[in-house]
Formats: structure tokens, C-alpha cells, sequence
């Protein structure tokens, strides 16, 4: 072993869900959106600017939009390259103590990447057997919090005061919440940041606003954490966020009724769709997300996720303890969810 290799930090990263090259795969595997970006969106992507030029470094015009529309103030809203990079930077900035943070043993499985990445304890707590978090877990003494609300991969939402009692519990550590997929149904707890300086919303434009490829997520939170944010990007790399995602971010948050329109239509699918895996056998629980979580009461996960993958069919699976025999399947378009339905009904009847 080289002398140097000692010192290099070791760590086993995220598995991202699979980006296959061909085009017809029904892609049900990672939470994107099926409907295109606003059509604002696309016009600007013709008179990007000028790219010559380094772009502004505190994102101003996409972060005034953002506190815009929420109606906050430009110093209570941080932007970064997609919520994982806002993540990754609010786990430097505020875990950062001897005790353990605390997350759910069923969640997105890259906050134990970081915390492995940036050497922080961390401990977990297990979801409950309907697979819902236990506030109780959350209100000794710890390094810090962080879920996502609804919870990924399994769709659960928390009620808001449940959130409450865990930020009012914890006023000496931060408590982060992840609302990746707070816009198809979730409660946002917004409402409460102007009371609870400890808490951090972060968000993305990834799900919600057909915008994985762009990379845009956001923090909100009192002016001191944002600031705390700003000053470790700032030690590290300064033009995160390019020209184009800062104009089309832009243009993405000003239209507001395609945003519903579409948000409204993956609702929508939802909720047929959850009917009709019902009909099939599967069980899940109740998703407030762009994904259901489900177990077929007789095929095991791994088989429909193989099977389902041969036909052109992606969905996720997870060969983690207590999830492996769930898939994750993400809402498309009312005719991507029939092919996976009449798939799937061909394959049960089948293997009976
Ligand atoms: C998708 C997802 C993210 C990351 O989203 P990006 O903004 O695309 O980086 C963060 N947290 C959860 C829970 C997610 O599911």
C-alpha cells in the first residue's frame, strides 16, 4: 500500500437509480417528473445569455424569485446545485458535534453517505412497523436531525405538529427537513421557520418541477442559517449555480399555473393507480409523493423489478433489511402506469 493511500478518506457512495440510454424504457425508477419543464422554460433555453461571463455567485435573481413566491426575505433562502449538493453542505455546516445525528433507518439513502463522508456520528431510528417515523425517537439529546417529510422511499408524510414537537424539542441543534417531494401532497412546515430558528427546509426543482436535469434545490430557513450556509460554499467553491439554471430556475417559479396543472395531474394518477395495485394484491402505505411504495402480497420484489426490467420497465428496488421485498415505483404518465399495470397483470397471473 502506497504511504499516501493511508490518509485517503474511504467511503462507499450513493448508488443513483440506473439513466438508461434507450429511449422507449417505460422509466419509472427515479422520481422524475413525465410531463416537460414549463414552456417558459424551453422559449429562455434559445437566449441562454452570455456564457463568456462568470455568473453571479449568490444566484440573486433566482434567489429572489424563490423568496418571492414563498413569501420570504432574500437572506432567509439559500440556493445550490440540486438539494443533494444543499444537503451535503447543511451536513458541513451544522453537524458538527461529539453527539450523534438521528434519521430514520428506512430513508434517502445518501444521508449516510455524507455523514460516513464528513465524519459524522450518526445513529438511526427504525420506522415503525407501518413504516411511519416515531417522534418519540427524535427528542433526546443529539448532533442533529434530519428526515425527509413525506419519507423516501416509502411516500409517509408527517403531520405537521408531530414536526413541531421535534423542532421545538431540539432548540439547540439544527433539525433539517427534506421536502423533495413536499408539492404532490405533503404539508410543508414553512409556516413555522419565522418561530423556530433550528429548523432548515431544503427543496428541489427536480421532482416537482420537471427539472432533475437542470439541478436546482433550495434551503429556507432564519438569516443566521442561511448565512452559516453561504459562508461554507463560499470556502469552497464560489459559481455553483450556472447562467442557464439561474434564468430558467427563474422562469420555472414564475409559472405558476403550469406548475399546478401538472403537479395536479400526477396527483391524479396517483390516486387511480393506487386503486388498481390494490386490485393486483399489493399493499403500500398511503403516498403523499410522486411514488408509491409496494409489496405484492405473493411475488416477491426482486422477480416483478427483474421481469418488469426485461420488458422495458424500470422500476427500484432496494435489496436493503425490511425493504426488500418492496418496489418503488415512480408516477408517470396515465399511459406509462397502464402498460406497467397490464404488465403486471399478465405477470401475477402467470406465476399463480
Ligand atoms: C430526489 C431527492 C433529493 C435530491 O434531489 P436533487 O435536488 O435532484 O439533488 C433529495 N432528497 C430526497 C429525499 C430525494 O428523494
Amino acid at each position: 500500500m502506497k504511504q499516501w493511500m493511508k490518509n485517503v478518506r474511504k467511503v462507499v457512495p450513493y448508488t443513483p437509480g440506473e439513466q438508461p440510454k434507450d429511449k422507449n424504457i417505460i422509466k419509472l425508477n427515479t422520481n422524475e417528473n413525465p410531463y416537460p419543464p414549463s414552456p417558459r422554460v424551453r422559449d429562455l433555453c434559445r437566449q441562454i445569455g452570455d456564457l463568456r461571463l462568470y455568473p453571479d455567485p449568490a444566484a440573486s435573481e433566482l434567489v429572489e424569485a424563490i423568496a418571492d413566491y414563498k413569501g420570504l426575505d432574500k437572506d432567509q433562502v439559500f440556493v445550490g446545485v440540486g438539494s443533494d449538493d444543499v444537503l451535503a453542505i447543511a451536513f458541513l455546516t451544522f453537524f458538527n458535534s461529539d453527539r450523534p445525528i438521528l434519521f430514520p433507518d428506512i430513508t434517502y439513502s445518501f444521508y449516510d453517505v455524507w455523514a460516513d463522508l464528513f465524519r459524522i456520528p450518526y445513529e438511526t431510528r427504525p420506522l415503525d412497523e407501518h413504516f411511519h417515523i416515531r417522534k418519540e425517537d427524535y427528542l433526546g439529546a443529539n448532533g442533529g436531525v434530519i428526515f425527509p417529510n413525506p419519507n423516501a422511499p416509502t411516500g409517509v408524510s408527517m403531520p405537521l405538529e408531530e414536526v413541531e414537537a421535534i423542532v421545538a424539542a431540539n432548540r439547540d441543534v439544527v433539525v433539517i427537513l427534506d421536502e423533495a417531494y413536499v408539492d404532490f401532497g405533503g404539508e410543508t412546515a414553512l409556516p413555522l421557520i419565522d418561530r423556530y430558528d433550528n429548523l432548515l427546509l431544503v427543496q428541489t426543482f427536480s421532482k416537482s418541477r420537471s427539472l432533475a436535469g437542470l439541478r436546482i434545490g433550495y434551503a429556507m430557513g432564519c438569516p443566521d442559517l442561511i448565512k452559516a450556509m453561504c459562508d461554507v460554499k463560499y470556502s469552497f467553491n464560489s459559481y455553483t449555480m450556472n447562467r442557464p439554471s439561474i434564468l430558467l430556475g427563474k422562469a420555472s417559479i414564475e409559472d405558476e399555473d403550469y406548475f399546478r396543472k401538472t403537479v395536479d395531474r400526477i396527483i391524479a394518477t396517483r390516486t387511480w393507480f393506487a386503486r388498481e395495485l390494490q386490485e393486483l394484491g399489493f399493499h403500500f402505505p398511503e403516498s403523499r409523493a410522486n411514488f408509491i411504495f409496494a409489496s405484492h402480497e405473493s411475488i416477491p420484489a426482486k422477480s416483478i423489478f427483474t421481469a418488469a426490467r426485461d420488458a422495458g420497465i424500470y422500476v427500484r428496488y432496494f435489496e436493503k433489511p425490511r425493504i426488500d421485498h418492496y418496489l418503488r415505483i415512480t408516477i408517470g404518465t396515465d399511459e406509462e402506469m397502464r402498460k406497467l399495470l397490464q404488465f403486471l397483470k399478465t405477470f401475477i397471473e402467470n406465476a399463480k
